[in-house]
């Protein structure tokens, strides 16, 4: 099989633009550093990650997935400066619809802070949080994370490590993409 990008759809909603990008082969893009491969992973696996919480995840992205059969992960947090403004991002109510429809609901900092920023127990308390606020609506503890920003740092392997995480996932820009990450 070819391992190039076997398609690419892209939802457009008013306020962002979502790439869905379907990869018919994980090593897609230059690993950063910091991104040890500890495991094998299966041949052709696909998986579709949305990454700050937005509100259109709930109003659009979750019920496309879920018309043409998909899974997603779902890297939460609560956005700086606006999460409390709900025309722009999730609520909790709405982030416990998505793991109640089946997908999973994974840990995206509490407040995107960008780990190389961080020291480990600092790290470790935005962890803590969102897992706190999971807890709270019952979405079962985290066990993958979205680098916020896509910033690496090699402690944070070793906070994750202990905190219980199994997949982290950074990320680069593809020559097939945008900018991997737009904000308003
Ligand atoms: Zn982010």
């Amino acid at each position: 099989m070819s391992s190039t990008f076997t398609s690419v759809a892209v939802a457009r909603t008013s306020q962002r633009v979502f790439w869905l990008i379907v990869a018919g082969w994980l090593a897609m893009a230059p690993i950063a550093s910091a991104q040890v491969l500890r495991r094998p992973i299966p041949d052709k696996l696909v998986v579709l990650t949305f990454d700050d919480g937005v509100v259109s995840h709930a109003t659009v992205v979750a019920p496309l997935l879920k018309k043409y059969g998909f899974g997603g992960t779902f890297f939460v947090c609560e956005f700086p400066p606006d999460f409390a403004d709900k025309t722009k991002y999730m609520s909790w109510p709405q982030i416990q619809q998505l793991h109640q429809a089946g997908f999973e609901v994974a840990s995206h900092t509490l407040t995107h802070r960008h780990v190389n920023k961080l020291t480990p127990p600092q790290f470790k308390a935005e962890l803590d949080s969102i897992e706190k606020r999971c807890a709270t609506y019952r979405i079962p503890k985290p066990t993958t994370f979205a680098y916020p920003g896509y910033d690496t740092h090699p402690t944070s392997l070793v906070v994750l490590q202990a905190q219980g995480y199994q997949f982290a996932r950074a990320g680069a820009a593809a020559p097939t993409t945008p900018p991997p990450t737009t904000h308003f």
